[in-house]
């Protein structure tokens, strides 16, 4: 089977970390910048960064219905960070005018980890990964509520955020609260990859 197509939302955020992840993993990473990008995807990567800026410029360039679309149409999705916020329902503690996509029955609340612990590193169990996963907190959101379609992969597990819910899969989509694109560790877009590798 050739290699998959693998966008990656590039509007603003840490863009270039994962295309240097896909690429080495063997997929054909691509930049999404405009509506046509989009077209002939396997999957979509939205990265960490600033939400409430990616909905602006998703507003302002035209793209957000149609990446709204695609997702609804069931386009494999893979959002880190501010890209969890954006695949979200509903989303807490944001701008009035923010949106978001709805790809992923949850709300998140964004810099949930508040003042004291808003950057830190911790080991998560990661449902369906062997061993543990080093996980990278940048100002990250935590999800509040999930609906029934919603599984819960992974949780925080010690400190002040015990118990926090950190990563989700709904169908095709997946949703984390970390950086795994900050580390040397590549088994998140592994397992985004046999997400894609399922639906071709
Ligand atoms: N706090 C950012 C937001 O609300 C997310 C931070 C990140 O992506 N590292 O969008």
């Amino acid at each position: 089977m050739s290699a998959p197509v693998i966008g990656v939302l590039a509007v603003q955020g840490g863009v270039r970390e994962h295309l240097r992840v896909l690429e080495r993993l063997g997929a054909t990473a691509v930049e999404v910048r405009r509506t046509a990008h989009l077209e002939g995807l396997d999957g979509i990567v939205l990265p960490g960064g600033e939400s409430t800026t990616m909905s602006t410029l998703l507003t302002v360039g035209g793209m957000f219905e149609p990446l709204r679309d695609a997702l609804a149409a069931g386009l494999p999705a893979f959002g880190t960070c501010a890209g969890l916020i954006m695949l979200s329902r509903e989303v807490l503690d944001t701008r009035p005018d923010a949106r978001s996509l709805g790809a992923l029955d949850i709300a998140v609340r964004r810099n949930a980890f508040g003042r004291q612990v808003a950057s830190f590193e911790t080991d998560l169990d990661v449902s369906g990964v062997d061993d543990p996963v080093h996980a990278v907190f940048i100002r990250a959101p935590w999800v509040e509520r999930v609906g029934d379609d919603v599984e819960v992969l992974a949780r925080v597990t010690d400190g002040p955020a015990d118990g926090a819910v950190v990563a989700v899969r709904q169908g095709v989509v997946l949703g984390i609260s970390f950086h795994p694109e900050l580390t040397e560790d590549d088994r998140m877009h592994r397992y985004f990859l046999d997400i894609v590798a399922g639906t071709r």
